[in-house]
């Protein structure tokens, strides 16, 4: 593998006062002292530049199944290369990926692989798409941009797992070559975002109607169900009006189950019915495509045509059983089912 340096000067900065450097990646605009690093860890003031310490430094690679990103309908039953880096921007204290995200790159093993190696690992796999992914890839976005321009390039689809905290002019850059992505909407509460991830709701909406509106990036939505925090039937229901306002009734939502972790150990497991009242209610609400995830539950785990309710795609947790959307249409009534469909 080609070496990458330590740390490369990062974008997305400006001098702010008494020496400090402001961090204009995404809305936390850090200010940062010299030899200090910003809230997410893994961007430091040296010597008067901010510079990023996650360029060409992931943790490990994985093949994952498209499934786990969530994503079902995007390259349904394919899989993808995929990897994260030390650091987030958010504080979520039922991080389940805490071990990473909460991690210097020095602390954590990271390797030291170049956007060229990266974009060959997935073409030697035979991978068709990369996801950036684990923690959160707004904060490495400068290796989000190199590695997704090479694998464009190279024919291969790049997919963002995030949570859509981002700067609006950082965004533009760093999404420019992605296809699809996975938008992590924790809740629906600005009391939520604020007490339970150090972020703000407002940001995330605003980045969800921007990839709408101005992209032609293919999104999906996952809320991690946490009992009485973000679970009522009332708050299911203006999040999901949000999204047919917004968004539009096609836009999948997968709701997903909690268990205790990092800093919410307290809490119980999300019970089952609550998922399955979620999914009844965005679906009563009028969403097309409604699923649950790290549960098993048949009807909520396949994709169903929205005219005719023919079982299009048939899942057994992460792996496809079956794939009847044929280029893109439903093979019972021919009505269009969107997304990005290979035929298996
Ligand atoms: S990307 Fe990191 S350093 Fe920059 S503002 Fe966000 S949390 Fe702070």
């Amino acid at each position: 593998m080609s070496s990458v340096p330590k740390y490369i000067t990062a974008k997305w900065w400006e001098i702010s006062d008494r020496g400090k450097i402001l961090c204009t990646l995404c809305p936390r605009y850090c200010k940062i002292g010299e030899n200090q690093s910003g809230f997410c860890y893994i961007r430091k003031n040296i010597g008067g530049k901010l510079v990023t310490t996650g360029y060409g430094h992931p943790t490990g690679f994985a093949i994952d199944p498209i499934e786990k990103k969530p994503l079902n309908h995007f390259l349904p039953g394919t899989t993808i290369l995929s990897f994260g880096t030390a650091g987030c921007n958010l504080g979520c204290r039922f991080c389940q990926n805490w071990s990473m995200s909460k991690a210097r790159t020095d602390d954590i093993r990271s390797l030291n692989v170049s956007p060229e190696t990266v974009v060959k690992i997935a073409l030697d796999h035979n991978v068709p798409s990369i996801a950036y992914t684990y923690n959160d890839p707004t904060i490495f976005g400068e290796y989000v941009e190199d590695i997704s321009k090479l694998a464009r390039q190279a024919g291969l689809k790049s997919v963002m797992v995030t949570a859509g905290y981002i700067d609006k002019n950082a965004r533009a850059d760093i999404y420019q070559n992605i296809d699809a992505a996975n938008i992590d909407l924790k809740a629906f509460t600005e009391r939520f975002y604020y007490k339970l991830t150090f972020a703000h709701l407002n940001n995330v909406l605003d980045t969800l109607k921007w990839l709408k509106n101005e992209t032609d990036i293919w999104i999906e939505i996952t809320t991690l169900l946490i009992p009485d925090e973000n679970d009522s039937p009332d708050e299911i229901k203006n999040m999901c009006e949000w999204i047919l306002q917004n968004l539009g009734e096609f836009v999948p939502l997968h709701f997903t189950a909690f268990h205790p972790d990092f800093k919410m150990i307290d809490k119980s497991p999300t019970p089952l019915s609550t998922l399955q009242r979620a999914r009844s209610i965005a679906l009563k609400q009028g969403l097309k495509y409604c699923y649950l995830g790290n549960v098993h539950d048949h009807e909520g785990q396949n994709t169903y045509c929205p005219q005719c309710n023919t079982c299009l795609i048939e899942r057994d947790w992460h792996s496809v059983r079956f794939n009847h959307i044929i280029n893109g249409k439903c093979k019972n009534c021919g009505v269009d089912i969107r997304g990005i469909f290979n035929n298996l």
